[in-house]
């Protein structure tokens, strides 16, 4: 039995980076960092209108667990919002059952169930890959807050 806590699982990475508020200037920009599965809980149970039990079991996280990470997501798009900061998708600890990569050139997502190393609409090879890890025939992905927004 995998540890269930440990292991947020998530089914597609967002289709971007995040969020820059309009009529801020730039060198003001602050922003605030949303973590894959926070962004995963607000997709699950806001735009796909799961409840969370069922978001929980999607996750294979507990109920409890669920609604803290829906809470903590609520609470920093509510504060990017009200604070006119931008909101940075990135960091956490979770497993995808597909390797996940970012083209540093064309901005693409690639989801692929084996590694690649090109990206398949540009072909540059400057691909950012999100996986870390390999646990259990799973891909444990563990990205670090990489930026800081803010220029
Ligand atoms: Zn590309």
């Amino acid at each position: 039995m995998p540890n269930r806590r440990r292991h947020r699982r998530l089914s597609n990475p967002p289709v971007m980076e995040g969020y820059k508020p309009f009529g801020i200037p730039m060198r003001k920009l602050e922003s605030v960092i949303l973590l894959y599965e926070e962004f995963e809980a607000l997709r699950l149970a806001d735009y796909e209108n799961l409840l969370h039990t069922e978001a929980a079991q999607r996750m294979d996280i507990s109920r409890p667990t669920f609604t803290r990470l829906y809470d903590k997501a609520r609470k920093n798009v509510a504060r990017a919002f009200v604070e006119g900061k931008a909101i940075l998708i990135q960091g956490g600890t979770f497993v995808a059952d597909d390797y996940w990569y970012k083209c540093g050139e064309c901005h693409e997502t690639i989801v692929t169930e084996h590694p690649v190393d090109h990206c398949r609409e540009c072909d540059s090879d400057n691909l950012t890959t999100m996986n870390d890890h390999i646990t259990d025939g799973k891909k444990e992905v563990k990205v670090r807050k990489q930026r800081k927004a803010g220029n």
